[in-house]
């Protein structure tokens, strides 16, 4: 095959001065095109052919397109492409990534040539991959063509790829300073649609360089020609300067610190006060730090949204608590008035039930057998009655009495209240009453507990399945920092649809023959447990008992009525 030969000492020369040429001229110049087209000038120069060019890797991973090239004709640099094929010199190269020679085109049985080469009187060509940048595919191919055939020894290929890594390295640092403008540019953009100005202050000299963004919200629309720190301090308002004075003092900043700021500033042209925002980073490496650089905006606007805010807040406040003390005075009102209607009730109500009693005792043969049942029906409303007013009273005293919190042993209260009980019936050994010891102790009012757990008692005592004697337990739950304590019955239970309401006043689900009463007892409890702070409750289905709790803070951890030395009957 006819082959020229390069290698002799003059042609390594030669190389050597073009490397060094291309290496001065890439760290030069910052245009990819101007140094790839130079690239190839100068590898065409350095083998003695006066073909060669780059071709680029496309974003679709195949395609190659002539990017650069020199001694072609018009037409194939910029637009003849090579589709790296597994039968093209090119396809090989970047598949192996191994330099590819054709020593003559012509006699060539391996691979497929563009028609432009051919076109072009290329007899024979060399390829050597240009690398990308880390993690990157390679850039491309650099290939050096020949218009005669010829042979490429090893010092050839040698050079060839120290020129390709040089060229990789060239096109990645130009690659780098793209994406560095590319990014400089969306930070800007970021700060206009921010409406944010951007300045660096030099902590030492107190020399600002800015944005037109930041001069525009000092109210410039020229940069004025004096500014630092002194001259943007004289815009701040005299009550909020100081503040920022010491903000932006340098013995008080520390070295990467950031900093955020909220101040009135008077601007220039229209004296308009407007509020600014500055937001920076305090840094330079050392301490004290030497910079600051940050961002100014005027946050105006939002303040004035703010404090409209603030005004629209003050006055609902102030209206719900007008209406609270309205509605605190009007409930009040009819406390007092609940209350004196019920006491001045009482005493014409025994004097009805006195005359009753004296027309039954003194009078009954005279009044017949009708006028002694209406005297005797006469005597039992008044009675009812005086339990309701009695209830009615009860219950506007839980609404407004003081409430003194205290520790209270609940296993006492259950005590007192089944002693009572006991006391009101005719069989006081049918109440069967067993409470689960040691109570802890609650926080509550003596009073109001002793009442809450005394109601709890007698209905669990009076809803009593027919005929069944009652059995009660009382027991507690330890929750954390409170305490729930249970009153259980085996009684007739209550349906899930009518457990809240039983617990308003005057709710009862029976009439007085079943059960008397005067449907006032929950409402108490509830009411009562609730001033403590306490919740109350109900877990019960129909005929399958009842279990009402009570949950009040625990008065103390640990201690119990049996620690406290207290025995309570069962
Ligand atoms: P009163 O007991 O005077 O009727 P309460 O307010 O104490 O009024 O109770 C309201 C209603 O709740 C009762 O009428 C009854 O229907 C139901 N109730 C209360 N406690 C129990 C209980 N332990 N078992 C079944 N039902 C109950």
């Amino acid at each position: 095959m006819p082959t020229e030969s390069s290698n002799d000492f003059s042609q390594l020369l030669r190389q050597q001065t073009i490397l060094a040429q291309f290496g001065e001229l890439a760290l030069r110049s910052d245009s990819l095109d101007e140094i790839l087209t130079e690239a190839c000038r100068l590898v065409g120069e350095a083998f003695g052919t006066d073909l060669a060019k780059v071709v680029e890797l496309q974003p679709d991973g195949k395609t190659l397109l002539v990017r650069a090239g020199s001694g072609w004709k018009d037409g194939v640099v910029g637009v003849a492409t090579i589709e790296a094929k597994e039968n093209t010199s090119e396809g090989y190269a970047l598949k192996t990534g191994e330099p590819m020679i054709s020593p003559d085109i012509d006699q060539e049985t391996r691979f497929e040539y563009a028609p432009f080469l051919i076109e072009n009187g290329a007899k024979a060509v060399v390829n050597v991959i240009i690398i990308g940048g880390k993690d990157r595919p390679p850039f491309g191919i650099l290939q050096v063509d020949s218009r005669k055939p010829r042979q490429f020894d090893d010092n050839d290929i040698a050079f060839l790829r120290s020129y390709a890594n040089l060229l990789a390295a060239t096109v990645d640092r130009l690659r780098v300073i793209e994406e560095m403008k590319d990014g400089s540019a969306r930070l800007r953009l970021a700060l206009e649609a921010g409406e944010l100005g951007s300045f660096e202050l030099d902590l030492a000299s107190g020399e600002i360089t800015r944005s037109s963004r930041y001069d525009q919200i000092y109210g410039y629309s020229t940069s004025p020609a004096a500014w630092n720190k002194d001259t943007a301090l004289a815009h701040v308002l005299p009550e909020d300067r100081e503040h920022m004075a010491a903000a932006l003092r340098r013995e008080t900043l520390i070295d990467g610190s950031s900093l955020q700021i909220e101040a009135r500033i008077r601007r220039a042209g229209d004296d308009a006060v407007r509020w600014i925002e500055i937001r920076g980073r305090a840094d330079g490496g050392t301490t004290p730090p030497t910079r600051l650089v940050g961002v100014v905006a005027d946050i105006t606007d939002r303040k004035l949204a703010e404090e409209a805010l603030t005004t629209t807040n003050a006055t609902l406040e102030a209206q719900v608590t007008e209406r609270t003390i309205s509605l605190g005075e009007s409930n009040a009102q009819l406390d007092a008035f609940a209350y004196t209607v019920s006491h001045d009730l009482r005493a014409p109500l025994r004097a009805m039930e006195g005359f009753a009693r004296i027309l039954l005792d003194d009078f009954g043969s005279g009044l017949g057998k009708e006028g002694e049942r209406f005297a005797g029906r006469i005597v039992g409303a008044a009675k009812r009655m005086e339990v309701l007013i009695d209830d009615l009273l009860a219950f506007s005293r839980v609404q407004r009495s003081e409430v003194t919190l205290q520790a209270v042993d609940p296993a006492r209260s259950v005590d007192r209240a089944l002693a009572e009980l006991r006391a009101s019936v005719d069989d006081p050994a049918s109440i069967k009453l067993e409470v689960a010891k040691p109570l802890p102790l609650v926080l509550a009012d003596r009073v109001i507990f002793g009442q809450a757990i005394g109601n709890l008692i007698a209905n669990a005592a009076k809803f009593q399945q027919q005929g069944e004697p009652m059995h009660i337990v009382v027991r507690a739950e330890r929750r954390a920092d409170r305490v729930r304590i249970w009153v259980e019955d085996d009684g007739i239970g209550i349906a899930p649809e009518h457990q809240q309401r039983i617990f308003n006043v005057f709710e009862r689900l029976h009439g007085q023959e079943t059960y008397p009463g005067t449907g006032v007892g929950l409402a108490i409890v509830k009411t009562g447990i609730e001033r403590m702070g306490g919740t109350f409750g109900v877990v019960s289905a129909l005929q399958q008992g009842s279990r009402f709790w009570i949950e009040l803070a625990a008065a103390d951890y640990g201690a119990t009525s049996a620690e406290m030395g207290e025995s309570v009957s069962g």
